[in-house]
């Protein structure tokens, strides 16, 4: 065992920076965020080999004068803060004067700054944490940051690193994310001397989203806007028939800082719920605006993380603010369902993407170009057969052509053949009938005879915890000692399924695994979701003609007609061209 020393300042500071410093794009990330602190209008970002060669940001914002420039490299220098409750109101992106010394111990650095007010500033050159050369410099006011050889003498790090697409790729990500909390700002990205992200300020974040993801997904966003005291919740979210398999593009900032928060995320991720297929991801872009005082943003040595002093309030924000966006697109008029009819049920379930930007790979090798080639096209509306845009579709009035498999209904559309799966269709209108009544106790079915059901320790102490939100659903339990309960009545759309005998299961399946604490909102929406399936009418079971007319006459109630909550189609449309390409006939 050696004994305890103190560790020289140049080792300190390699191992220092490593929390901060892990891969070009966090040396980017601090020297925009100085940028943006400077409060620069235009910031452009050059990129050699992935930024492993060489990086450089160049602003137009405040400066510094020569005689303050040196001590930026110094550890805890810092113009931002002054006294320690200014951690309690930060307003700025740095704050803990790390971020210079830390890339400067362990890369090469030149920094060349001037002051507006000052006609000569200075130029740095720094390396291994130490200044080797100061000469005057009379360029352009603000600061040009450049960083070479990164991780030159931390061999280590230096392994970690990914291929130089990939770690350009990630800089390009963060840069969209800076490019989006900031529309104010021009942005200008370049790669190996070429344009891959240009952002012209503009004024608000639908058009930064333009310039960022393309027009497709700017135009389809749905607005976020939501305001109470201290508290700001705004942004675009995708509407439920646009998704993607990444989550990549969840945009989160808090007063305008990138987070990668799991509250926020929690709270997306419960408003979508019930409204993307399996596995299918929204994009958002949400902006918190939240009084300094009720968020610390000094619990994570990137800053990448958050703590919100009352989450719960923000949680609750952030889903309602959600909900209410994605409220218009699930009751879309007559006119709208009738569009997205007419096109064919191809459009809810395709993902959209807007050009080459929505890859799920890392974009590029040697880096593509993101400009938008063409000026904002808007979409064209879904395509409507020429004479047949009439006003109205009501399922309850087609001509239904009688049952495939005992799972289809299939019925004549004026446009081709209607192939509706029954039980999708079945759980959409349960799982609609209990979101639109949950404020009233739902329909239930006394039992005769009441059963017990015996319960694994972890769902019964689970059940009794939510007695009063199962009731409300229509199952009615009773504690009967240990992890006994009664039975007395069960949800009316379980009825005819002899509902007692499938509590057991549905218990398991609701009772989360671990015994966390749960909302009475989030128990409910699960609840919801889940009898509905477990009550819908099944795949397989043969129906009456008056049983399949019912079930389509629901669907005219739906507003939201095309998907299961699990996120199926609904319906199919076989068009009539479709089926007369298939047998060659003449149009
Ligand atoms: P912090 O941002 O936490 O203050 P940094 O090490 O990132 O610490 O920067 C140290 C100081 O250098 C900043 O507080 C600021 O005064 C100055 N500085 C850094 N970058 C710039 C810039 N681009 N423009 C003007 N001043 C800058
Ligand atoms: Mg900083």
């Amino acid at each position: 065992m050696k004994r305890i020393s103190i560790l020289p300042p140049e080792i300190a500071g390699k191992i220092a920076a490593g929390e901060v410093i892990t891969r070009p794009a966090s040396v980017v990330k601090e020297l925009v965020e100085n940028s943006l602190d400077a409060g620069a209008r235009t910031i452009s970002v050059e990129v050699v080999d992935g930024g492993c060669r060489r990086l450089r940001v160049t602003d137009d914002g405040c400066g510094m004068w020569p005689e303050e420039a040196p001590l930026s490299l110094l550890r805890h220098a810092t113009s931002k803060l002054r006294q320690d409750d200014d951690l309690l109101r930060l307003a700025t992106m740095g704050f803990r004067g790390e971020a210079l010394p830390s890339i400067a111990a362990i890369a090469r650095l030149e920094l060349c700054t001037r002051s507006p007010d000052r006609e000569v500033g200075c130029r740095l050159v720094v390396e291994g944490g130490v200044i080797r050369d100061q000469t005057p410099w009379a360029g352009p006011a603000g600061t040009q940051v450049t960083v070479s050889d990164l991780f030159y003498n931390t061999p280590a790090r230096r392994k970690f690193l990914r291929s130089q697409a990939a770690e350009q790729a990630h800089i390009l990500e963060l840069l969209r994310h800076l490019a989006l909390g900031y529309p104010e700002v021009h942005f200008l990205v370049q790669a190996q001397g070429k344009t891959i992200l240009q952002a012209p300020a503009q004024k608000d974040a639908r058009e930064r989203l333009a310039a960022v993801l393309g027009v497709e997904w700017a135009e389809a966003m749905l607005p976020l806007d939501l305001a109470m005291p201290g508290l700001w919740v705004r942004g675009l979210a995708s509407p439920p028939d646009q998704h993607l398999a990444s989550p990549r593009y969840q945009f989160l900032l808090v007063n305008r800082r990138i987070v990668s928060d799991r509250l926020l995320a929690g709270a997306l991720r419960q408003a979508y719920q019930g409204l993307l297929p399996k596995g299918r991801q929204p994009v958002v872009l949400l902006e918190v605006e939240i009084a300094p005082d009720q968020v610390d943003v000094n619990v994570h040595p990137a800053k990448a993380e958050v703590r919100f002093k009352d989450s719960g309030r923000v949680f609750a924000a952030v889903l309602a603010a959600v909900r209410q966006a994605l409220e218009p697109a699930q009751r879309p008029g007559r006119q709208e369902f009738t569009g997205t009819w007419v096109a064919g049920p191809a459009l809810p379930v395709q993902e959209a993407r807007p050009a080459a930007l929505f890859s799920d790979l890392p974009p590029l090798p040697g880096g593509i170009d993101l400009l938008p080639q063409t000026p904002p096209q808007p979409v064209p509306p879904p395509q409507v057969a020429a004479g047949e845009a009439g006003p109205a579709w009501r399922f309850a009035e087609l001509p239904i052509l009688g049952q495939l498999q005992d799972t289809y209904i299939l019925a004549q559309a004026p446009e081709g053949l209607l192939i509706i799966d029954q039980h999708a269709a079945h759980e959409r209108v349960l799982f609609e009938q209990f979101a639109r009544t949950a404020d009233q106790p739902a329909p239930r079915q006394a039992l005769l005879f009441p059963v017990t059901v015996d319960l694994a320790p972890n769902p019964a102490a689970w059940v009794e915890a939510h007695l009063p939100t199962l009731q409300e659903a229509g199952l009615e339990l009773e504690p009967f000692g240990g992890n006994t309960f009664l039975v007395r009545a069960v949800p009316a759309c379980l009825a005819q399924h002899d509902g007692a005998t499938l509590v057991p299961g549905l218990i398991a399946e609701l009772a989360p695994l671990a015994g966390e604490a749960e909302e009475p909102d989030q128990v409910r929406r699960r609840l919801h979701l889940t009898l509905a399936c477990r009550g819908a009418i099944k795949a397989g079971q043969p129906l009456r003609p008056q049983e399949m007319q019912h079930l389509l006459s629901q669907l005219d109630e739906l507003a939201i007609s095309s998907h299961c909550p699990h996120g199926r189609p609904l319906w199919r449309l076989l068009t009539f061209s479709d089926i007369r390409q298939n047998f060659r006939r003449p149009r």
